[in-house]
Order: structure tokens, then sequence, then C-alpha cells
């Protein structure tokens, strides 16, 4: 049976590195079937706008996305294209995993965790931000509910339970910030409390980011709130050697949109040397969602003998591969 997902082909590398990503997913036989929709400046070109209907049909029909960068021009009213799809399909959770692989930038050997942000709430909200007529205060609103906690943290132990990881750490910091990080770590450990069989543990996200550095190792599932979660998913793609081999999932309960975590790298487009490896690792992320994970981890198992043979690789990882190259190489391997 095939599957149907929109693919988004973006800006930048964005066209280069998806059409390396697909002619993986070729090769792997997950029976995907690809609905190609327009988003970005080409559809601004095209279409008179970064985010034509269509292209929000085909992601709510599909239910599925594989996406590659998009860039929001810089002024003119563009609200971030990445922003507004979250807030349509109510994406409330954030997925960024972090694997360390071999012959890269990882700081260590044993890294292998995920971040799960909650998306919609917390800290960013566009509403209730001022700054007083004199310039001198300003003002931010945030907002926790117990829906949104609830959520996101359930999200985490299922993605736990359908993993095989044996620990959620929930980060916080309820002891200072008492009224919305003290609501999530309440419904946090509620939550928890009906999954005995994984280990629940509480981190004030002070410490979390000092032991992330230290001993990432002791991480397997993290938890936590928008702002925390943004800062601590970059910090664990920083670990395991910056955003080139960063995936990240965009999950709601209608829509998931997979996509590297980097953007559309315009200082190296049009020149067939992107490293394609975050969106082939989404691309592992979304085979997992739909029900393929024996696909999954052939997927990222051929991306590390890849890295472990040096077959290949692009200009960011030391090679002087291209592109295609990279994924022909993963895909020999598949
Ligand atoms: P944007 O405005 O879309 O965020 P940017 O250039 O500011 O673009 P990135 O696209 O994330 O930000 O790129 C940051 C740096 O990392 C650039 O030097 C870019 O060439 C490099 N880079 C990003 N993605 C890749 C990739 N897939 N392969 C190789 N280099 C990459």
């Amino acid at each position: 049976m095939t599957q149907k997902i929109t693919v988004i082909r973006g800006d930048g590398i964005g066209p280069e590195i998806m059409d390396a990503t697909l002619y993986v997913l070729d090769q792997l036989g997950a029976g995907l079937e690809y609905e190609f929709a327009d988003a970005g400046i080409v559809a601004l070109e095209k279409h008179g706008d970064l985010m034509p209907k269509e292209t929000l049909d085909s992601i709510a029909r599909n239910k599925v996305a594989l996406k590659s960068p998009l860039t929001t021009p810089v002024g003119g009213g563009f609200t971030s294209i990445n922003v507004s799809l979250r807030r349509h399909f109510d994406l409330y959770a954030n997925v960024r995993p972090a694997i360390s692989f071999p012959n890269t930038r990882s700081r260590y050997e044993n890294i292998n965790m995920i971040t799960v942000r909650e998306n919609t709430e917390g800290a960013y909200l566009a509403e209730g931000q001022e700054v007083s007529a004199d310039g001198e205060t300003a003002f931010s609103g945030t907002k926790v509910t117990r829906k949104g906690s609830e959520r996101i943290v359930r999200y985490a132990f299922e993605l736990a339970k359908a993993t095989g990881r044996k620990k959620v750490t929930a980060v916080h910091k309820a002891n200072i910030i008492k009224s919305t990080s003290g609501l999530f770590l309440n419904v946090a450990r509620e939550v928890a409390a009906k999954y005995p069989e994984i280990e629940f543990q509480e981190m004030i996200v002070d410490n979390a980011c000092m032991q992330l550095v230290m001993r990432p190792e002791q991480f397997d599932v993290l938890v936590t709130t928008n702002l925390f979660g943004d800062i601590i998913s970059d910090l664990c793609a920083g670990l395991v050697g910056g955003l080139g081999l960063a995936p990240g999932a965009n999950i709601g309960e209608n829509a998931a949109i997979f996509e590297a975590v980097h953007g559309t790298a315009p200082d190296i487009a049009g020149k067939g040397i992107a490293n394609p490896c975050a969106l082939l690792l989404a691309a592992a992320q979304m085979l997992d969602h739909i029900g393929q994970p024996q696909n999954a981890e052939r997927l990222r198992k051929a991306i590390v003998a890849t890295l472990e043979a040096k077959d290949s690789l692009t200009g960011d990882l030391g090679g002087t591969g291209t592109t295609m190259g990279f994924a022909k190489a993963i895909a020999s391997r598949v």
C-alpha cells in the first residue's frame, strides 16, 4: 500500500537536499507517493502567496509533509512561514532528536536523546507584549495551560514508549516561576504517574543545561515548555556537531511536518554541495511517525555506515562529495 505525503521542495538548498532525500526514500522502498506543493519564495513568485491555500489543503489531506527550508522575506509584513504553519495546524509538539554520529564534530560519542518542546504557548505569545511610551519598561506575558502541558508531556511519554526509550526528564523553573512553570511541572508529575514503566526525572533548566554539556549521555527524552525547549534543542544540536545533522518534526493531532532544522543556506545554494543528512534524518522521523519504524532504522543505519566509511561526505563534514553523491552512497547501504 502506498502512502501519499506532501512534499515542499523549498528555497535555497531546499530543492537539492529534497531531490537527494526522495532518491534515498525511493531506494528504501518505503511505498511513498509524493504530492508536490509550493511554499516560500517559489510560491510567492508563482501564486503571490508564501503559503498558498492549495499547499495547506494538501497537508490537511495527507496529514504528513516533508518540507525543505523556506525563506520568509524580511520586512513587508510577512509572518514566518514556520510560525504560520504551526498555528494553522496546531502543531503542538516540536520533536528534535540529537544523536552523535561518527566522523562529525560531535562533542561526545554516546548521545542519543530527543527534545520534545511545547510549540504553541509559553513565552511565545504575540499578544500581551508591551513597551511603555517612554521606552523604559517592557512587558511580555507567558501562558501555560493544563491542556497544553498535558498533551505535550503525554506526547513525550508515548514517544518514549513507542521507541523503547526508558526515561523522560521534565525541564522546568518551577522553583522561581511558580505559576507557569509550576503548573507545567505539576501536570508533568500527574501524567508521569500513568507511565510507571518509564522513569520520570525532574530537572531545573539551569542545571539541565550544565548536565547536558557535562554528561549528556544521562538523557533520553526531555520535555519542556516553549522557550526552554527552543534553547535546549539548539544546545543539543551543538553538542552533536551543529545543524547539518539536526532534524526536527512539528506534530499535531491532524498533521505532522518533518524538516531539517537548518535554513536555506543561500551561500551554497545551487552548487550541489549541501549535506542532505538533516532532511534524511527528518524523513526517518517521518517513517517512524507513519508506522514504518523498520525502514526508519534502516535509513539511520545507512547514514551511520556511510559516515563511518567517510564515503562521499560533503564539505561541511570535511569531504569533497556532492549532495547527490552522498545520497547515492547512503542509498547503496539501505
Ligand atoms: P536562513 O536565512 O534560511 O536561516 P542562513 O544561511 O542564515 O539561512 P542556515 O541556512 O542555517 O542559515 O546556514 C548557516 C550556515 O550553515 C551557512 O554557512 C550554511 O552554508 C551552512 N549550512 C546550513 N545547512 C547546511 C547543509 N545542509 N549543508 C552544508 N552546510 C549547511
